[in-house]
């Protein structure tokens, strides 16, 4: 019998699209800057989104 060591990949630290709610890495080109916060995005619909209303979606 053998025994794959499956790697973790899933890591729960990533940061979320607070859009669409999507993991994404931080590698993205899509991010914009909130109140002293970065917020990472899939695509550029979402940026733009979140750009159009960022209380909406930063929170408190
Ligand atoms: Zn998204």
């Amino acid at each position: 019998m053998v025994m794959l060591i499956t790697p973790v990949t899933h890591v729960t630290c990533m940061p979320k699209d607070v859009v669409c709610g999507m993991e994404v890495g931080e590698d993205t080109k899509f991010k914009a800057e909130y109140k002293g916060k970065i917020y990472y995005f899939c695509c550029e619909h979402c940026l733009k989104e979140f750009q159009s209303n960022p209380e909406k979606y930063a929170g408190s």
